[in-house]
């Protein structure tokens, strides 16, 4: 005996009031300029630091500079994200441009891993002596390192405000202070070189930061791999989803079950639900508002998007494609 699925209240659940959807919107825009604004200070320091790097010959500014990149397209996705939660998405574009956001971070991790192994390997042949390569102005060095991390430190005071708004405010939060750390790096080394004269502290400070670099990297590979190939977003038990919507009164077999991560808070769901065939449209619309009531209270991952088609018993053998069966 199953034990039925428990949606409670019948009390209308699909709108906001407007007041709070105001207060939501008004959010959304001081979270998008206050990200503009750190995406367009991280971006010239971001300039100025590679013209550092042509400049000063430092494979520690380098590093810095790759992890910036990767700020940049990671403040890149947070700013239109935050854009996104107010823009219609169109006909030709109904997802509006929230797929860019994983674009985004896949390409910008992907980078971020190859600067990183290029500084490594660097870093190997500098100090194994195998590379002459040395750092030809260390005060200039220096000067950017300064520079990294004022322009750090301003994005922390921008964000700092609204860090613990949304998931997507505390990303950008967290990728600038890691940022910072890179700077105090540059920073390190380039005094160690001017007062004790060991040039080699530069490579040391750019390998260890690019060790630090390369599992965070490969951590957001996989996490953007993940949302591309339309895996199950994390957190997300399917077997208990079917679990439930099995459960639901009326509801005879479930198949065809599909879940996915659109961006950042944008999940979606599609199942075929199966019902016994003499039920009143009054009790098939009780079954669906069950069901989407259920995907979006009783997980851990609300699922706002969902899509169900309803087959009456025996439908499945007559008309269904054998192609997707088995989920
Ligand atoms: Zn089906
Ligand atoms: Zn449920």
């Amino acid at each position: 005996m199953h034990i039925a699925c428990i949606v409670e209240g019948t009390k209308d659940w699909s709108g906001m009031d407007s007041a709070s959807e105001q207060t939501i919107e008004q959010q959304s825009r001081a979270h998008q300029r206050t990200l503009t604004l750190t995406l367009g200070l991280t971006f010239t320091v971001f300039i100025a630091e590679l013209v550092g790097v042509v400049l000063t010959g430092s494979l520690a500014l380098l590093v810095d500079v790759g992890h910036m990149l990767t700020d940049v397209s990671v403040l890149i996705a947070s700013t239109i994200t935050a854009a996104l939660m107010r823009r219609r998405p169109t006909e030709s574009r109904t997802w509006g441009w929230a797929r860019l956001e994983v674009i985004t971070a896949a390409a910008g991790s992907t980078i971020l891993l190859l600067v990183g192994i290029y500084a490594l390997i660097e870093a190997v042949l500098r100090l194994t002596g195998v590379e002459e390569a040395q750092v030809r102005d260390t005060q200039l060095m220096l000067l950017f390192g300064l520079i990294g991390l004022l322009a750090n430190v301003g994005s922390l005071v921008i964000l700092r405000s609204s860090h613990n708004d949304n998931l997507n405010m505390r990303t950008a939060f967290l990728e600038v202070m890691n940022d910072a750390l890179g700077s105090v790096g540059v920073i390190a080394a380039a005094l160690v070189v001017l007062y004790t004269g060991w040039a080699d502290a530069d490579a040391l400070a750019g390998g260890v930061i690019a060790l630090l670099m390369i599992p965070r990297a490969l951590r957001l590979i996989s996490k953007s791999l993940k949302v591309l190939l339309e895996e199950t977003p994390h957190g997300l038990d399917l077997k208990a989803v079917r679990n439930h919507l099995d459960r639901v009164p009326g509801v005879v077999a479930v198949h065809d079950l599909h879940a996915s991560t659109v961006a950042t808070g944008m999940t979606q769901l599609s199942a075929h639900i199966v019902v016994n065939s003499n039920l009143s449209d009054t009790q098939r619309a009780e079954i669906l508002r069950s069901m989407q009531v259920c995907l979006r209270t009783h997980f851990p991952v609300s699922i706002d998007h969902t899509t169900f088609q309803i087959e009456p018993e025996g439908y499945e053998q007559r008309y269904e494609s054998t192609l997707h069966i088995h989920a």
